[in-house]
């Protein structure tokens, strides 16, 4: 089963993007851990940490990932900018290792007046001085994939490949791949071929043991666009069919992957309840040949291969996750 949430609000505190995660039946969930449109903001104190974690555990809500801020332009020609930048991604690392999520999702930044060839050298030159003041975090950052708006870099795997391939210390770093920005990057998604192509590219190119997690959007304009707008899965120019891909994908099934679609209410239900329901729908029903076994044949074949990950019915993680799926059908109800 792939790994669903969503980016949530931190309005009322951390633990408060958990909640609504658990509310809205997610798996996973990714937050700021500040105002993502500011450069200041006050530290995480003992209790704000303690409570998100232990809430992270109670509600069964795994892989917490942070977004950084918006402001942050690594790739900037401006000295002050620049220098800037590093210091609040520092930060930001800081603030996600305090909350212990280990991973920080960031654009790689904008070259705006200078070149696609310096930004990049910008880029690297930041994370290097990134890491350098970060030793022994054990926070990551993670380059996102982008639309390429403008003179965003990282809407080309060659980007990602050309800043991990730059650093001094790669293993620090990871990519997630967002389905909106790569498609309005040029890259196809919908039909079986593009698909695997597409994925071919991105394993050629960066590796795919580097991605780390998926951002799941629609796009609202068009393949190759460069626009970044986006829209509700299955709603927009991508359609429902890379979504089907991808998540059927058995390469990607422990890779978490988070909604950023818009928020609000339709017809009185959650908008990423409706999104997350169209998402899980897409997935096939497995062959018991497969992997993963369906529940009638768990016990059989756990016993079989014995394997670490998996409890017999009656153990504690399986205990856990049923009290974890009523939990959420109460809430749901
Ligand atoms: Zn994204
Ligand atoms: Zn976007």
């Amino acid at each position: 089963m792939p790994i669903l949430g969503a980016h949530m609000s931190i309005a009322g505190g951390y633990f408060r993007a958990v909640e609504i995660a658990h509310a809205a039946g997610c798996d996973c969930v990714q937050l700021f851990t500040k105002n993502n449109n500011q450069w200041r903001a006050k530290e995480i104190d003992d209790e704000s940490a303690a409570k998100f974690k232990n809430r992270l555990a109670e509600l069964g809500i795994r892989h917490p990932i942070a977004h950084d801020s918006y402001l942050i332009n690594l790739a900037a020609p401006d000295d002050a900018l620049w220098k800037r930048s590093v210091d609040a991604f520092v930060v930001e690392l800081l603030r996600a290792e305090r909350l212990a999520i280990p991973y920080v999702v960031m654009h790689p930044g904008a070259f705006t007046t200078s070149s696609e060839e310096v930004g990049l050298r910008r880029v690297v030159q930041a994370l290097d001085e990134v890491h350098a003041q970060t030793r022994g975090l054990t926070a990551r950052c993670l380059l996102e994939t982008t639309a390429g708006q403008g003179s965003c870099l990282g809407w080309r795997f060659e980007h990602l490949a050309t800043i991990l391939d730059g650093v001094r210390e790669p293993e620090r770093l990871g990519v997630c791949v967002d389905t909106c920005h790569i498609f309005a990057a040029g890259y196809p998604l919908a039909d079986p071929r593009d698909y695997q192509a597409t994925i071919a590219e991105l394993d050629r190119i960066v590796g795919l043991s580097r991605v780390k997690a998926f951002h799941l959007n629609d796009s609202i304009k068009g393949l190759g666009s460069r626009v970044d707008r986006h829209a509700h899965i299955g709603e927009g120019a991508l359609g429902l069919e890379p979504f089907r891909h991808l998540l059927n994908d058995p390469r990607f099934a422990d890779v978490p992957m988070y909604l950023e679609t818009p928020k609000g209410a339709r017809d009185g239900e959650d908008l990423d309840v409706i999104n997350l329901r169209t998402l899980r729908g897409l997935l096939r029903r497995q062959k018991s040949s497969d992997r993963r076994p369906a529940t009638k044949r768990r016990v059989a074949t756990h016993a079989e291969s014995g394997a670490a990950t998996t409890v017999l019915p009656g153990g504690a993680a399986a205990t856990s996750r049923r009290k974890r799926a009523q939990t959420r059908r109460t809430s749901h109800a």
